[in-house]
């Protein structure tokens, strides 16, 4: 492998099945590629239905025991799991540079993140409880809560390391076991998060990793095999779609995190210097490939002008580059495919008559760069407005009312994170509550963390991730009816 590590027994290039390291059955293998470089990172080895069969039997077999254990035994191992993230930050951020592209004080950071989903489900994994309901003349009723069983995970790669742990973290804690396809892009950070997991003591079979050049054989069995009881995406809505038609089947319980399209709404009595602040790390934060990335400026009439130029100047800084190289901090779309995509967006946008105040193009640091870009005059009739970006580029769309910068911010199929900027309260608060997304960010556009409710309602998805709420999801509620008292 083309990486140096100061652990080099962290870089895999073989399946994690029942704790074990193994090829795939057919021997195939899949190029992993540096999205900076072009050059090969490692060939992976990709497995299909029968090790995808294999893993999800282990799996069963494993959560016997496991989720007969006491809570804080299971949270000892989660523990220690992320103390060794931690150990490792180094080795894993560069890893994912690599493998990603995005800037190496973004990867450190992710991997912070990450760690923190299993610390966080650790301590809340022994907080399970379940109710006992007012009594009546000759019984006794009570609720508890189960591990909903074997659950399939199938994760993106512009978080190849807190997508995974934001799903195996409350599964294993309530006693699941998981059964994890990383995206083919990134498959390295998701097989170093097993060999950890590994030394950590987590039991074989508990959470096998499926890497695999085929997605939709890997994501047939886990939607049809009946042993897998619910299936966890993270990744576009068309393929979450998909995934929740082939789990009706066998009425698998589903959480989707899928695509969104954020409005940063920037009103007149916004604080200028920090709705600029939040926009621009909003909007090109993992240059623009994140699902809660800004999608859409809209920006009140008053205030517009101030807020391009302002906005403009500071997008001219990023220095775009190798995220491994210093001082990077804007780095490459992950596939030429995805680079295409943005340049037509951008393209129709200004046959329809939008303005390009910089970037606009992609750039001559090689064909997975596309510069950072500024457009105006934009309006809603655009690609930019009704689809997800997810790439650097930044659409600035004007109004004048309140009532319209709701309408604008809800004519979506998607709600995932919303953004709002304004220093009146009372129109925080009527703001807060018109949007239909999951999530507001008041004046704040770095919103995620290990402690919040991480979702969306519409096409953007179902379910929560991370908090209290996030153990719901891998908990079924069990009603006991005691007669006879
Ligand atoms: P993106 O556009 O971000 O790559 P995708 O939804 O295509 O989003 O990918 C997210 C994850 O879904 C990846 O792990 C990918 O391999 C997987 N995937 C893509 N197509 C399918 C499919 N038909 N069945 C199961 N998984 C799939």
């Amino acid at each position: 492998m083309n990486i140096q590590l100061n652990d080099n027994s962290l870089l895999k290039n073989q399946a994690y099945i029942d704790g074990h390291w193994v090829d795939g059955d057919s021997g195939s293998t899949f190029e992993v590629l540096n999205p900076a470089t072009g050059e090969v990172l490692a060939n992976v080895s990709s497995v299909g239905v029968t090790e995808t069969k294999r893993a999800i039997t282990a799996a069963q077999v494993a959560m016997e025991s496991w989720k007969a254990l006491d809570a804080k035994a299971r949270s000892q191992v989660l523990e220690q799991w992320h103390q060794l993230i931690l150990d490792n930050q180094e080795d894993l951020a560069i890893l994912m540079t690599a493998e990603q592209g995005k800037p190496l004080a973004e990867s450190r950071g992710e991997v912070l993140y990450g760690a923190s989903f299993l610390k966080w489900f650790a301590e809340e994994g022994k907080r399970v409880y379940g109710d006992v309901l007012p009594s009546s003349n000759d019984r006794r009723s009570i609720v508890i809560k189960q591990p909903v069983g074997v659950v399939g995970a199938i994760t993106p790669w512009n978080f190849p390391n807190a997508m995974i742990t934001r799903k195996a973290g409350p599964a294993l804690a309530v006693g699941c076991a998981i059964v994890l396809k990383p995206a083919a892009e990134t498959p390295l950070s998701a097989l170093a998060l097993a060999d950890l997991a590994e030394r950590a003591g987590v039991p074989a079979g508990l959470f096998s990793v499926l890497p695999s050049r085929s997605a939709a054989e890997v994501g047939g069995e886990m939607t049809s095999n009946p042993t897998v009881k619910k299936v966890t995406f993270t990744g576009s809505t068309a393929v979450g779609k998909l995934l929740m038609k082939q789990c009706a089947d066998t009425v698998k319980r589903t959480s989707m995190e899928l695509g969104g399209n954020a409005p940063v709404i920037i009103f007149d009595d916004a604080d200028l210097d920090k709705a600029v602040a939040g926009a621009l790390a909003s909007k090109y934060r993992n240059a623009g490939q994140t699902c809660i990335c800004a999608n859409r400026l809209l920006v009140q009439e008053g205030i517009y002008d101030a807020f391009v130029e302002k906005f403009s100047a500071a997008v001219q800084q990023f220095h775009m580059g190798n995220g491994l190289e210093n001082g990077v901090n804007l780095g490459p779309i992950i596939t030429e495919k995805a680079v295409a995509d943005i340049h037509q967006k951008v393209e129709a946008a200004i046959e329809d008559g939008a303005t390009v105040v910089t970037g606009g193009k992609v750039s001559e640091l090689g064909p997975h760069f596309y510069e950072p870009t500024v457009i105006t005059n934009a309006t809603p009739d655009m690609r930019l407005f009704k689809e997800e970006i997810f790439g650097p580029v930044a659409p600035v769309f004007k109004f004048s009312t309140e009532q319209e910068a709701i309408s604008l911010a809800n004519n979506t199929e998607f709600g995932l994170a919303s953004y709002i900027y304004t220093q009146d309260i009372g129109r925080i608060w009527r703001v807060s509550e018109g949007v239909d997304y999951g999530m507001v960010g008041v004046n704040e556009t770095a919103i995620s963390s290990e402690i919040i409710p991480f979702g969306g309602v519409k096409e953007s998805g179902q379910g929560r991730e991370g908090s209290k709420y996030g153990l719901d999801d891998y908990l079924e509620t069990k009603y006991i009816c005691m007669g006879g008292i």
